[in-house]
């Protein structure tokens, strides 16, 4: 892609790119030596810049630490084969991110300052980038209120920032879930949609309490009536039902991952029959009863897919057959990265190839 804007770079003289130990990288430990950084403010979005990766210093009085007027992003870029880099599906997080902001009453940063500032910059930072099948750079956009007023009001200015870091490929073992009925992550009518802050430190505590019972994440159910299955921790909730990839609906509680589109979309090009529709509780447990129920697994960004091994309903276990690398969320791993690294051909146009 052509960039039409140029964004200013001051450089970072102290690269800390020889400190990153590539063979054995963490989640969220390392950061790139650059970030892209815009203010808004007297209802404009001023000159973006691309500077050294450096601390923050914010007044105790900013808007967005108390009253969480703060929505981020989350996506990655991966190294192709032949060595170029890919940001992939570019476009859906940015529009994604718009629908967050305006849910959050935020100023929304240009499309061409999003999409051709975050390539500047991992264009500038490419060398971070790591190879390894898996791996990728995680990419952090985010804005939060940035005026500094004390008293609840809609923020008048923001601040909006990207920074990236390599990640290593997260397979685990498979997970165990327990299906929560107490507490809710979103309700109809609020911002479960909407990657906002506030919506993670809610899940905190009762995914603490279900740890404690020796469960990685919770399935959320819905809020109303506690009967259906929303998403798993911060991952979308998919189930293998009679030969069907089956996943609840969008809603203004479940939020549009891209890893749960593009999958969706893999097993269609498969040949694989799937359903978007309401997944009850009840269901769930008739489809252990039955054997019909083959694989469950969360979907999202930063695991790709995350199996799950035993699902706590109602105070019982169930547990999955064994999954094998013909199970159909390895197949659709596999497949997804394949287009990533430019190894079979990117028909959707996914791939936003960097220099
Ligand atoms: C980010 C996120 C997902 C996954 O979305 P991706 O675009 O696939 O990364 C799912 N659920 C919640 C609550 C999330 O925050």
């Amino acid at each position: 892609m052509e960039l039409t804007t140029n964004i200013p770079v001051r450089k970072n003289p102290y690269s800390k790119l020889n400190e990153v130990d590539f063979d054995h990288l963490e989640f969220g430990k390392y950061v790139s030596d650059h970030m892209l950084v815009c203010d808004y403010g007297n209802g404009a979005w001023k000159t973006a810049q691309i500077v050294p990766y450096a601390n923050l210093s914010l007044s105790p009085t900013t808007l967005g630490l108390h009253y969480g007027q703060t929505v981020f992003e989350g996506m990655k870029a991966f190294r192709m084969k032949d060595g170029r880099i890919n940001i992939f599906r570019i476009d859906r997080h940015y529009d994604r991110f718009v629908k967050s902001l305006h849910r959050m009453c935020m100023a929304v940063p240009p499309r061409e300052i999003f999409i051709e500032g975050l390539m500047q910059l991992i264009e500038l930072d490419k060398a971070w980038v790591p190879s390894k099948s898996g791996e990728a750079l995680y990419i952090r956009p985010f804005v939060y209120a940035s005026e500094a007023k004390f008293g609840v009001k809609i923020s008048d200015e923001y601040r909006f920032i990207i920074f990236g870091g390599p990640v290593p490929s997260l397979y685990s073992n498979p997970i165990k879930v327990k299906v929560e009925t107490h507490y809710a992550r979103a309700a109809k009518g609020g911002t479960g949609f909407a990657k906002c802050g506030g919506n993670y430190g809610g899940a905190y505590y009762p995914t603490l309490l279900a740890k404690n019972e020796g469960y990685d994440q919770v399935l959320w159910t819905d809020a109303r009536e506690n009967k259906f299955i929303e998403e798993s921790g911060m991952m979308n909730a998919m189930f293998v039902i009679g030969n069907k990839l089956v996943t609840p609906p969008l809603s203004d509680s479940i939020l549009d991952g891209v890893t749960r589109n593009s999958l969706l979309t893999l097993a269609v090009d498969m040949g694989f029959e799937t359903d978007e529709r309401p997944v009850s509780i009840d269901e769930l447990e008739q489809a252990f009863k039955n054997k019909t129920i083959t694989e469950a697994f969360g979907a999202g960004t930063a695991a790709v897919v995350a199996p799950i091994q035993t699902i706590n309903i109602n105070g019982g276990d169930y547990n999955l057959p064994a999954y094998s690398i013909e199970s159909l969320h390895n197949k659709l791993k596999d497949q997804l990265e394949l287009i990533r690294t430019g190894q079979v051909a990117d028909v959707h146009e996914w791939n936003c190839i960097v220099g």
